[in-house]
């Protein structure tokens, strides 16, 4: 496997009338070429801002990379100046964000709007485009592409205004897409069609996908590795039968076991885990998720826990898995 992108120590705070908020803290990860890692958690637990600081896409007045590096290609994507990054941005790393049926305009045609925007990021003439976005509609899966390019968006249904977005986000080939919550809008069936075409475009092209999202369904189906996000944290991450059928995290579990069945009598309820997320304004001291943990002992409310390899590709980070928990148990010292 060779490794494309390396997140280590990522910090990201967001400026507030009430102070500043850690929304990711020290989150480390690597994206390998040709995989699907999906990043999981409730709203608010820094997926997506992980995400957009990948594209250095957090704009200034509302936070900033506070520590930590991203590298990609030899560079460190945290600290390249804008100029660079704006000509990295839809060719080497593209994103298909969670509100993105706005970034289109109703009042051009769907075929000017794709000409355009290759035009723009790659100086070729207007036939050259037009000829690579037939390509592109193909690739998605759009049937007779040529006369789809003069339609307008209101001409096309909610999945194929999916299948444009995907196809205006690898017009360029990018070697990382990074899709947020990219079937949360669509329907059972439609959503099945769109992770097919994921996978299928990954298999053409090779590009390695970051997916975002709050269902644990779309990331059985699609992802290989599992990033599990509390609190701007990774508290659990691994191969995705592992994070299945194995999981170590109590949030993790609770994640799970909230997720609806198809083979569930729908009369029993649901259990989503019981409380909320910590304040990031002041995170707490020990662990994040100690406040909703069945768990949890005095150790988890007074000292982070450390991350911990169930195997080398399985890490969680709870006291439960800590070696040093016993030794702490028995003296009550603090950690060292
Ligand atoms: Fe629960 Fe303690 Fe593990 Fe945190 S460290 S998840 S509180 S057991
Ligand atoms: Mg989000």
């Amino acid at each position: 496997t060779e490794k494309l992108l390396e997140v280590s120590g990522l910090r990201v705070t967001f400026k507030t009338h009430g102070g500043e908020v850690n929304a990711v803290r020290d989150v480390n990860f690597t994206l390998n070429k040709g995989e699907t890692l999906a990043i999981v958690g409730e709203s608010g637990c820094g997926k997506s801002v992980t995400a957009r600081s990948i594209m250095r896409l957090i704009p200034e007045h509302i936070g900033k990379i506070a520590g930590g590096s991203i590298h990609f290609k030899g560079q460190d994507l945290a600290k390249l100046p804008e100029k660079q990054m704006r000509e990295l941005r839809g060719k080497e790393i593209s994103m298909i964000f969670q509100d993105a049926m706005t970034s289109l305009n109703p009042t051009i045609t769907i075929g000017e709007q794709i000409v355009e925007g290759i035009i723009r990021h790659q100086k070729v003439t207007r036939s050259e485009a037009r000829r690579q976005a037939i390509e592109i509609l193909t690739l998605v899966g759009i049937a007779t592409p040529e006369s789809r390019l003069k339609q307008y968006l209101h001409q096309f249904s909610g999945g194929m205004r999916q299948r444009i977005m995907i196809a205006i986000a690898l017009v360029c080939k990018p070697s990382i897409l990074i899709a947020d919550e990219p079937t949360t809008a669509l329907d059972v069936t439609i959503q099945a069609q769109i992770i097919e075409l994921f996978k299928s475009i990954q298999k053409k092209t090779g590009v390695s996908i970051i997916i975002i999202t709050h269902d644990l369904g779309v990331v059985a189906k699609i992802a290989d590795r599992v990033n599990v996000m509390y609190a701007g944290k990774v508290v659990e991450s691994g191969p995705v039968r592992d994070i299945f059928y194995n999981p170590q995290h109590p949030y993790t579990k609770g994640l799970l076991a909230s997720m609806p069945r198809l083979d569930a009598d729908r009369s029993i309820p649901l259990s989503p885990i019981p409380g909320t997320p910590p304040d990031l304004f002041s995170p707490p001291i020990g662990c994040a998720f100690a406040a909703r943990c069945d768990y949890a002992l005095e150790v988890c409310r007074n000292y982070q826990p450390a991350e911990t390899h169930v195997h080398s590709k399985h890490a969680v980070s709870c006291w439960l898995q800590d070696p040093r928990a016993k030794k702490l148990l028995a003296s009550m010292q603090p950690p060292t």
